[in-house]
């Protein structure tokens, strides 16, 4: 749980990135804890083009990063367009966040996460050192 301090306790997902991008910094103790920032490459594009085939024809020939389709976490309470679906892809970063911290990217797949409008504003976006598609 990257986002409960190891200090205080306390739950941010707003943490305070430090300059060097080494250190997400709790806003309520200071407590300093080491992180991989790393990029996010995403695959995006409208449904039918192509996207799922990639994922397949990539998947357990790439080790260097870890390939996920954005598919497999939708639920019904994400279908919120009038939050630009916020919650999910709030959700979405925080679990390339995590799985980051293993040493390994995430390439994720999926329509819509390859929308800047959709990731950029997002909380959990300050974890990665950029975001590319
Ligand atoms: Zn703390």
């Amino acid at each position: 749980m990257f986002n409960v301090c190891i200090n205080c306790g306390e739950y941010h997902a707003d943490k305070i990135i430090s300059s060097d991008g080494k250190y997400a910094i709790c806003p309520a103790c200071g407590y300093k804890h080491h992180f991989r920032r790393m990029p996010l490459h995403l695959v995006s594009g409208a449904s039918g083009t192509g996207k799922t085939a990639v994922y397949h024809f990539l998947t357990g020939k790439v080790n260097e990063a870890v390939l996920l389709e954005s598919d497999i976490l939708w639920r019904s309470e994400f279908n919120k367009p009038e939050t630009n679906y916020r919650d999910y892809f709030e959700t979405w970063l925080r679990m390339c966040k995590n799985i980051s911290q293993s040493g390994r990217p995430v390439v994720l797949f999926g329509a819509g996460v390859g929308v800047p409008d959709n990731m950029e504003p997002c909380i959990e976006r300050r974890y990665f050192s950029y975001l590319s598609g």
